[in-house]
C-alpha cells in the first residue's frame, strides 16, 4: 500500500481540541426548520462546524482506543457508492441485481481469509456489527438446544420459532438454558437478554488464576445439570487482554465431544480474534494456537468495522445450520417478498438474519479484501502486532510501567503471547488513577481506560491498517516518558 495513501489519511491530532466542541455545541441546530435550510446551507454547517469536534478515530493511526479499526480508501470509496446506489440487499433477485452475488462472494472470501470452509459455512451473513452477530448466535442456538432436548424426548422437533420460548422449554423438558463462558464481551450478556435467556444465564468457568481459559472439571459439573440446555460461547480473543480461552485444537475436540453429548450448541465470538488465523510461523504460537479448532463450532461472531477496517458499521455471522437460520428468521407470509426460485445455494438475506431492508454493507467488505488480498491483510495484522509487542517490550524493561495481565511470568513469554491489545498500569498508585486521562491529554495518543484486579489499568487496542510499527512506537514512547517526567516534575513543586 502506498505511503502517499497513508499519510494522506492521517490527522496530527487524536481529538478535537475544547473551543471547537464548544464551537459545534453553540452552532448545533435544536429545533426543526419549518423552511429548510438547503441542501448547501445543511452540508456546510456539517463540514464546517461539526466535523472539526468529531474525534480521529479511525482516521489516525494512533487513535487505540476500545478496537475501532479504520476504513481503507478501498472501503471507503466503496461505501460511497453503497450510498449512490442504495441497494436494499434484503431479497435474492438474481434476475435483478447482482447485489446478493456480491454479499455471497464478499462472505466466501471472508471465510477463505480466515480458514473456514464456506460449504460448511452455509449461513452467513453481514450484520450491523458482533454485538448483533452475537443475538445471532444465541438465538440460534437456543433454537437448536430446545429442539435438541424434545428428539431426547421422541416429542416432535419443538422450535421456539414457532412456539415461544416458554412453551418450547417446558415441551423440552428444559427449566433453564445456561451459557458456559470466560471473559465474555459485555455483548454476551446484552445478547442473552434480547433473546430471553436473561443475563443471569450467563455463567463463569473460568480456571482461577488465568481467568480466560475454560476449567474443564467446572465445566463438565454445569453441563451436566439435569434439566439444563447449554450454549457454551468461546471468546477468541478477550476484548480486555487479547488472550484467548482455548489453546488447542485437542481442546476444542474435548468441548465439542462433551457438546455432542448434551446436545449443546458451541458459539465462538471472534470479533477480532478470528484474524489470528491469517497468521502462521513460531513467533504467533500462541495466538495460531488460540484460534485453533474454532472451525468445530456452530456459529461464528466476527467484526468487519473492526481488524477488516472497513466502515462503520459491519459485522458477520457464520453457522453450519442453514436449516435452524430459517426456523428463527423466516419472515412468513409475505407474498411479495418471496425469493424467485433460484438454485444458486444464495439465501434471501431477509430470511436468514435480523433486518429485512438492508444496507448493501458488503460491498465495502468486497472493495477491501480485493485491493489488500490475503497477504495484504495479514501484512497489515502483522504490523499491528509488532506495534503491540514493542510497547509491550518497552513497559516490561520499564521502572514506572507494569505489564498486565500477568506480570510475573518470563518475558519472553509476555511478549510471545501478547496479540494486538496491550494492558498495563503505572506503578504508582497515584499516577495510575490519572494515566488514562493525561495520556488523551497529550492529544497525540489516544487508550481506553479500564479496571484489572480493582486497580484501574490503561489498554492500547492496535486496530487501525495504517499503522506502522516503528514511527507509531516512536510516538507512543515519547508519550509515555513525557509522561513519567512531567509526573515527577510536578512532585518536585510540591
Ligand atoms: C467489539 C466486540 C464485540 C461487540 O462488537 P460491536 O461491533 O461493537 O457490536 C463483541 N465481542 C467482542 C469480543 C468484541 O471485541
Amino acid at each position: 500500500m502506498s505511503s502517499q495513501l497513508r499519510s494522506a489519511a492521517i490527522s496530527t491530532s487524536v481529538l478535537p481540541e475544547g473551543h471547537l466542541l464548544t464551537h459545534a455545541r453553540t452552532h448545533l441546530h435544536h429545533t426543526l426548520p419549518k423552511v429548510g435550510l438547503g441542501s448547501a446551507e445543511a452540508i456546510s454547517h456539517i463540514t464546517e462546524d461539526l466535523a472539526p469536534a468529531f474525534n480521529a478515530s479511525s482516521r489516525s493511526p494512533n487513535y487505540y482506543g476500545f478496537v475501532t479499526g479504520g476504513t481503507t480508501p478501498a472501503a471507503a470509496l466503496a461505501d460511497n457508492l453503497v450510498t449512490y446506489h442504495d441497494q436494499n440487499v434484503a431479497v435474492h433477485l438474481p434476475t435483478e441485481t447482482i447485489a446478493t452475488e456480491v454479499e455471497d462472494k464478499a462472505l466466501t472470501m471472508l471465510c477463505e481469509l480466515l480458514k473456514f470452509d464456506a460449504t460448511v459455512w452455509q449461513h452467513r451473513i453481514f450484520t450491523t456489527g458482533a454485538t448483533a452477530s452475537n443475538v445471532l448466535g444465541l438465538a440460534l442456538g437456543r433454537e437448536y438446544v430446545i429442539g435438541e432436548a424434545s428428539a431426547v424426548r421422541n416429542e416432535e422437533i419443538l422450535s421456539v420459532g414457532g412456539l415461544g420460548i416458554v412453551e418450547a422449554m417446558h415441551r423440552a423438558g428444559l427449566e433453564k438454558i445456561q451459557i458456559l463462558t470466560t471473559v465474555p464481551h459485555s455483548s454476551i450478556y446484552k445478547a442473552a437478554s434480547i433473546v430471553g435467556l436473561g443475563r443471569a444465564s450467563v455463567k463463569d468457568v473460568s480456571l482461577k488464576g488465568s481467568t480466560h481459559r475454560i476449567d474443564m472439571t467446572l465445566f463438565k459439573e454445569y453441563i451436566g445439570t439435569p434439566g439444563s440446555g447449554t450454549i457454551v460461547s468461546i471468546s477468541a480473543g478477550d476484548v480486555n487482554t487479547g488472550l484467548f480461552a482455548t489453546t488447542s485444537l485437542a481442546e476444542l475436540q474435548e468441548l465439542r465431544s462433551i457438546c455432542d453429548m448434551h446436545g449443546a450448541w458451541i458459539h465462538v465470538d471472534g470479533a477480532f480474534g478470528l484474524m489470528g488465523r491469517m497468521l502462521s510461523g513460531p513467533e504467533y504460537s500462541s495466538i495460531i494456537s488460540g484460534c485453533e479448532g474454532l472451525e468445530l463450532a456452530d456459529s461464528i461472531t466476527g467484526d468487519g468495522h473492526k481488524l477488516l477496517n472497513v466502515p462503520y458499521d459491519c459485522g458477520f455471522y457464520l453457522s453450519r445450520h442453514p436449516s435452524y437460520a430459517q426456523k428463527v428468521f423466516q419472515n412468513p407470509n409475505a407474498a411479495y417478498l418471496a425469493t424467485t426460485g433460484s438454485n444458486d445455494g444464495i439465501l434471501s438475506p431477509l430470511n436468514v438474519g435480523l433486518e429485512n431492508s438492508r444496507r448493501f454493507r458488503a460491498l465495502p467488505v468486497y472493495a477491501t479484501l480485493l485491493a489488500h488480498g490475503s497477504d495484504g491483510y495479514r501484512e497489515m495484522l502483522e504490523q499491528q502486532i509488532a506495534l503491540a509487542r514493542f510497547i509491550a517490550d518497552f513497559i516490561v524493561d520499564s521502572d514506572d510501567y507494569e505489564l498486565l495481565p500477568y506480570s510475573d511470568g518470563p518475558k519472553e513469554n509476555q511478549i510471545a503471547q501478547t496479540y494486538m491489545i496491550v494492558l498495563f498500569k503505572a506503578k504508582d498508585n497515584k499516577l495510575n488513577e490519572e494515566l488514562v486521562q493525561r495520556i488523551k491529554a497529550t492529544r497525540k495518543v489516544y487508550v481506553s481506560g479500564t479496571a484489572w484486579e480493582g486497580l484501574p489499568a490503561c489498554r492500547f487496542a492496535i486496530s487501525n491498517w495504517q499503522v506502522e510499527s516503528t514511527r507509531e512506537f516512536a510516538t507512543i514512547k515519547e508519550v509515555l516518558e513525557s509522561i513519567i517526567k512531567e509526573y515527577l516534575l510536578e512532585g518536585a513543586h510540591d
